[in-house]
């Protein structure tokens, strides 16, 4: 075990240098970025086939859980008891099972800031104190107690906990085939999390002395063991997520009896739990066509009050999934809606507090039913029975739910109403989390990947998804994680602040751009410039289908999109995601040359002329797949379809810039000086432009040649030069082309799709580049998203 262990560092170390810095063919202008990748990819075998499926062997393990819990909200502490059952499917003999105990990123004696290195700060307050000390609290000790370890007859188990894993001896070894029951008994203090960071914990709401709960990481979980690196043993430190193996879970939770908890699974008791009326109301939401509301807010700001003593126990199961959560309160007003996903039913569901209401109201529960069934379209029909979104001021998924934020501003009288208001900025953030978050069921939770050791493969994949589902929302939302030339900035920065997107999520420096961006750009452009949309979608939904319920690695990904599409996409995964190279193609020399049967005519001469060519402005400027998405009949966006989602924003005018047409100065060239021979021009009927371009590659990483030309009548016309062009000369390309008309000027990469760094070289004659200060004066207001995003102008029109 040891051994494999070593074995995985060393490998993951060699790919993320390898593919970028070992060449080929060094010192050459060939043979190094079209090669195959060889062995930098894990050699086949009967568990994963080369193919990227799994193999006739493949095999994964399970575990079942059984959990009663408690909430003790006065102090703050949750006490459970799990019974799990674990099931060895593969074909090794096991000694000790592992266990994960992410609630110990928080003790003093196992937390996770021992990991990073930290400057004195100038100002400090009581938080930083607490965390420079390692001791949050002076009365507790945060982190996981276990209080006992037990086989299923109750005789006492060996274990040892490493930071924030637990190893289990087993009482006899476990074979291929074999269960075994065993007991955890355990306790925690509730860290509070918006002071003290964290993925769950809870919430203190002052004005009304409530608390929000959302339990997530919260039980011992088995940890992956599998065919690709034995048992996975990254510890928990905060970024890397988690990787769990699937099963069933029963859980029970007891919590004041005023409390509405929202949970993975289905509830077992909502006729125990929820007011009769409530219960009513539940049953209608089965069969409705909009959102109803089960909790309201008229009940929700009356319990906020109530403070109740009681318990109640709240139950819910859930199937094959591979992790659980939940999330209560007695600030909760809970939505629900069913939606039709491929003829089956899935309960879309939300909850928040007053704080949100007006906005999630609105929109959270549409948002979560939007997502699903546009992740089901590129990927596998969502195959759970409900999908949950909580307001909880963050972002973070599990199965089946997930915590989110976006909270309006209060009155003029200083409360929170159904009519309170919110920035376009705070909109469209809380639309975006929501689809992020609830798109997470896909990847990873269900296209299981180890986030934990790539978190691009569950970020990535989940914003590029995100991505599509935004742009089919509302064809004027404000994308973020997509577009080819939003990504320019980060490529642009210098080597020693890049990494490549395969480095281990623990040491990744620019965790959004290279986690999330990059990798959703990476598949865009893939499907929008280089595969093109069918063969792109089929060989995704490939991967999807092939891996749900199952744990893919990269390796499964780059050669089910090659496999299932007939393309050769070596060179893109090492350019893209291996290597941190940026595509800067430099259009150097344009030679022209005037062709005719009866006699070379050329003009005279070089010389200025003024032509009425649109400039493009950059904040002007559409994505392609915006583009193509709207000259699509057969797309309806979902503010199309739904009036009511076409809120005060959505009509609000943002005065966008228009194109720039004033007339700008090219300068013709001097003529070629070739001159055709008797028998090339017999073979010429008529008068012909013939242009010889030449392009180099100033980046780096190679890229098709997109070249857009401009003619003397002003009509447009596009080329699209495959990468393969770069082939025999990595560094540098000469291309001719024969045009009828004559051209007035030569842009590369019109629509921006390659993430070109520079585009000062983009452009015959050279093109100045609007400046940051012209760009910022014509810019319109919806480019800020989370920020203020332009004020709240809804809060001065709405009085
Ligand atoms: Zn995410």
């Amino acid at each position: 075990m040891k051994q494999l262990t070593a074995l995985a560092i060393l490998f993951s170390f060699c790919i993320s240098v390898a593919a970028q810095d070992i060449k080929n063919n060094p010192g050459s202008n060939h043979g190094n970025r079209f090669e195959q990748l060889g062995t930098i990819l894990p050699t086949p075998n009967e568990y994963r086939t080369a193919s990227g499926a799994p193999g006739p062997k493949y095999w994964q393990q399970r575990c079942d859980y059984d959990i009663v819990c408690e909430l003790d909200e006065p102090n703050r502490r949750l006490m459970g008891k799990e019974t799990l059952t674990y099931y060895n499917n593969s074909p090794d003999v096991l000694s000790y099972l592992w266990i994960q105990l992410d609630e110990n990123e928080h003790s003093t004696v196992n937390n996770s800031g021992y990991q990073t290195s930290n400057m004195m700060p100038i100002r400090i307050n009581e938080a930083d104190i607490q965390r420079f000390t390692g001791k949050m609290d002076k009365d507790k000790e945060y982190g996981d107690n276990i209080t006992r370890v037990a086989d299923a007859a109750g005789k006492l188990l060996k274990y040892t906990i490493n930071k924030t894993m637990m190893r289990i001896e087993l009482p006899q070894l476990l074979k291929p085939g074999q269960q075994f029951i065993f007991k955890i008994d355990w306790n925690y203090y509730i860290i509070e999390k918006n002071k003290y960071g964290g993925r769950g914990g809870f919430e203190f709401f002052p004005e009304d002395g409530n608390d929000l709960f959302t339990m997530t990481q919260w039980f011992p979980r088995l940890c992956v063991y599998s065919d690709f690196q034995g048992w996975q043993n990254h510890q928990f430190v905060g970024s890397g997520e988690f990787a769990l193996t699937f099963g069933n879970y029963k859980v029970a939770m007891t919590v004041p009896a005023d409390h509405v908890v929202m949970s993975t699974g289905q509830g077992q008791n909502y006729q125990q739990v929820l007011t009769p009326a409530q219960f009513v109301r539940w049953q209608k939401a089965q069969t409705s066509t909009d959102v109803t509301e089960i909790v309201t807010l008229d009940e929700a700001v009356a319990r906020e009050k109530q403070k109740l003593k009681e318990k109640k126990t709240w139950i819910f199961k859930a199937d094959m999934v591979r992790d659980f959560a939940w999330g209560s309160s007695r600030k909760f007003i809970w939505d629900a809606m069913p939606a039709m996903v491929e003829g089956k039913k899935v309960m879309c569901m939300s909850a928040y507090g007053k704080e949100a209401y007006s906005l999630y109201r609105k929109f959270s529960t549409k948002a979560v039913a939007h997502t699903i069934k546009t992740y089901s379209k590129f990927t596998i029909p969502y195959p759970y029975p409900v999908a949950q979104s909580l307001e909880a001021a963050n972002g973070m998924e599990y199965p089946m739910i997930c915590f989110n934020f976006g909270r309006t501003e209060k009155d003029a009288n200083g409360m929170y109403s159904a009519n309170s208001t919110y920035s376009e900025g705070t909109k469209n953030g809380m639309l975006g989390v929501v689809i992020h978050e609830v798109g997470h069921n896909f990847f990873p939770m269900i296209i299981n990947s180890d986030e934990r050791q790539w978190t691009w493969m569950d970020e990535g994949l989940n914003s590029f998804c995100e991505y599509l589902t935004e742009e089919l929302w509302d064809n004027k939302f404000p994308v973020s994680k997509g577009p080819a030339y939003k990504i320019v900035d980060y490529m642009k920065l210098p080597k020693d602040q890049l990494e490549p997107i395969m480095t281990n999520s623990e040491n990744i420096i620019q965790f959004g751009p290279n986690a999330y961006s990059k990798p959703s750009t990476g598949l865009n452009i893939l499907r929008e410039t280089i595969m093109g949309r069918d063969l792109f979608d089929y060989a995704f939904k490939e991967y999807a289908r092939r891996w749900a319920f199952k744990h893919p690695t990269p390796a499964d990904l780059f050669r089910t999109m090659e496999d299932a599409s007939g393309e050769d996409l070596d060179w893109y995964w090492r350019g893209w995601f291996y290597g941190t190279e940026p595509c800067d193609i430099s259009l150097d020399t344009v030679k022209w040359a005037v062709l005719s049967t009866e006699s070379v005519s050329r003009p005279a001469g070089g010389g200025v002329t003024k032509m009425p060519v649109a400039k493009p402005l950059l904040n002007t400027f559409d994505d392609i797949s915006k583009i193509r998405n709207r000259e699509d009949k057969k797309i309806v966006f979902a503010t199309d379809a739904d009036e009511s989602l076409k809120d005060f924003y959505w009509r609000y005018d943002r005065g966008l810039a228009k194109v720039d047409d004033t007339p700008f100065e090219i300068t013709t060239p001097a003529p070629s000086t070739d001159t055709l021979t008797e028998a090339e021009r017999f073979f010429i009927a008529g008068k012909k432009n013939m242009y010889e371009l030449t392009f180099s590659n100033k980046g780096g990483l190679v890229m098709p040649i997109i070249i857009e030309w401009t003619f003397k009548d002003g009509t447009k016309e596009i080329d699209r030069i495959p990468v393969q062009v770069w082939r025999k000369n990595e560094n540098k390309v000469v291309k001719t082309f024969m045009k009828d008309k004559e051209v007035a000027s030569v842009k590369l990469d019109p629509l921006r799709e390659t993430a070109d760094i520079n585009e000062g070289n983009n452009s015959w004659p050279a093109i100045t580049t609007p400046s940051k200060f012209q760009l910022f004066k014509g810019s319109g207001g919806r480019g800020a998203r989370g920020a203020g995003g332009g004020g709240n102008p809804m809060q001065k029109e709405i009085k």
